[in-house]
């Protein structure tokens, strides 16, 4: 089954989302294989965003995500990557629409809140480079009502 790298940031945290973040995923029917709080470093969220290193707003998104700890997620289901991405809305919340995580709660594209991966490429790297030891391998009772 396909998964997805999600992380609440920095703003997302302080602003008290996670909780409200976490059951717009759940509710869908997705469901949560990894979940971490932590605080990262500069080097680390250098990695994590290096297909954006020339990119002239680099430093201020390093320094965004280093700006407090994040919420790091693992979630699998059907399409999760492209669903994800249309739970998150557009990178700027300025055309993200309502309903969307970042049309609801976000003003500004260097505080738009979450991360999703954006090909089930990426989501295995991201999934490697935040998760090393591995995710949670289990299955929810509720499959079978969700999925035909
Ligand atoms: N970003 C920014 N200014 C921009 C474009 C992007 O500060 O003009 C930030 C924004 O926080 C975005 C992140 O860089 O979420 C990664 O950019 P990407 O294009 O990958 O957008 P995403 O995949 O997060 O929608
Ligand atoms: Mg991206």
């Amino acid at each position: 089954m396909e998964q997805t790298f999600i992380m609440i940031k920095p703003d997302g945290v302080q602003r008290g989302l996670v909780g409200e973040i976490i059951s717009r995923f759940e509710k869908k029917g997705f469901s949560l294989k990894g979940l971490k709080l932590m605080s990262v470093e500069r080097p680390f969220a250098e990695k994590h965003y290096e297909d954006l290193s020339s990119k002239p707003f680099f430093e201020g998104l390093v320094d965004y995500i280093i700006s407090g700890p994040v919420a790091a997620m693992v979630w699998e289901g059907k399409n999760v990557v492209a669903t994800g991405r249309k739970i998150i809305g557009a990178t700027k919340p300025s055309e993200s629409d309502p309903g969307t995580i970042r049309g609801d709660f976000a003003v500004e594209v260097g505080r738009n809140v979450i991360h999703g991966s954006d090909s089930v490429e990426n989501a295995k790297k991201e999934i490697a480079l935040w998760f090393p030891d591995g995710t949670v391998n289990w299955q929810s009772s509720l499959h079978s009502w969700i999925y035909e």
